[in-house]
């Protein structure tokens, strides 16, 4: 079947309305910061004013759909959509589609339970909070190649513990919620056996050891080392076991999961997704 490129008249209307914005708003926010937000003081500030301008516009995360305040795009709709943001090294972020919000939001919308959706979904499409997504390792830790991952998840009374280490986190300083790439089988160099935890970004066994310098100076918050020694606390586990089981669920793994880190997943095995409680 022939893929057409043509747009259809509504989304070419979409993508002329993101240039004019990211042309109108988002250039000049863009010249004013020199493109860089990582160590800026009013990142923040920039964010949530280009986001406020892109929701009264409509622009805001056109990705997801209109239950979430966005616009349904099918992939080829995203595609345009995207390369009209991606104009402004700060137009993705303007329109809430940067990574890695727009790749957990993806993942959101296809696998979370009802409940996940509504605790994490709603805010982050709403540009109300941050997220990050973690895979990524230190050597001889999963890159490329997710075989290589050593993060383990272990069942304990009541929930789960998570040890390890991941870098190159881009935005989790100040994530509400990191989706954290952990193994509960196998060993590094087995496929599958990987598993993905909504963690909460106020957990304190998840700590920002040191940010990374990289040639990217436009993603918020830069990209960071992050400990995890995350663990059930002894006065949390009796309401962490209703919640762990009330909102566990297995799922089938998308197969285009996260376009920020998975593309290269090799065995889509049948995770359990589990909502982390606090
Ligand atoms: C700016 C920036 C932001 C990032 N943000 C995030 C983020 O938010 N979250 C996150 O989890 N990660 C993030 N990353 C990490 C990124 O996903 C990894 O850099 C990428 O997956 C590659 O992994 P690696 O750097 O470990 O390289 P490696 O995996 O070490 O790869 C190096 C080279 O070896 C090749 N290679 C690796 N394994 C094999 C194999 N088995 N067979 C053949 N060839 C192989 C690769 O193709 C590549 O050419 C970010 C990176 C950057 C630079």
């Amino acid at each position: 079947m022939a893929i057409r490129f043509d747009l259809e008249p509504e989304l070419a209307a979409l993508v002329q309305r993101i240039r004019e914005f990211v042309r109108d708003v988002v250039i000049p926010v863009e010249l004013a910061c020199k493109g860089s937000l990582h160590d800026a003081p009013d990142a923040e500030d920039i964010r949530r004013r280009l986001q406020a301008e892109a929701r009264a516009a409509g622009l805001l995360a056109p990705h997801v759909g209109e239950r979430w305040g966005g616009h349904g795009l099918d992939v080829r709709g995203q595609a345009a959509v995207f390369e009209e943001a991606g104009y402004s090294l700060l137009g993705p972020l303007a329109l809430n589609i940067s990574a890695p919000d727009e790749g957990n939001m993806h993942l959101l919308e296809r696998v979370a339970t009802l409940a996940q959706q509504a605790k994490y979904l709603a805010p982050l499409a709403a540009g109300d909070v941050r997220s990050c997504f973690a895979m990524t390792e230190p050597p001889p830790g999963a890159g490329s190649d997710p075989r290589a991952l050593a993060t383990h998840a272990t069942r304990v009374e009541g929930g789960w513990r998570i040890d390890g280490t991941k870098w190159f986190i881009t935005g989790a300083r100040g994530a509400a919620f990191a989706i954290v790439m952990a193994r509960t089988s196998g060993a590094p160099g087995d496929r599958g056996g990987a598993t993905m935890f909504l963690v909460d970004g106020g957990n304190p066994g998840m700590q920002i050891v040191r940010d990374l310098d990289t040639l990217d100076h436009a993603l918020f918050a830069g990209h960071s080392e992050v400990l995890l020694k995350i663990a059930w606390s002894p006065t949390t586990r009796s309401s962490a076991r209703s919640t762990a089981a009330s909102n566990t669920r297995r799922c089938v793994w998308p197969r285009r999961a996260s376009p920020i880190a998975c593309a290269g997943w090799a065995s889509p095995a049948a995770p359990t997704t589990s909502r982390w409680p606090t």
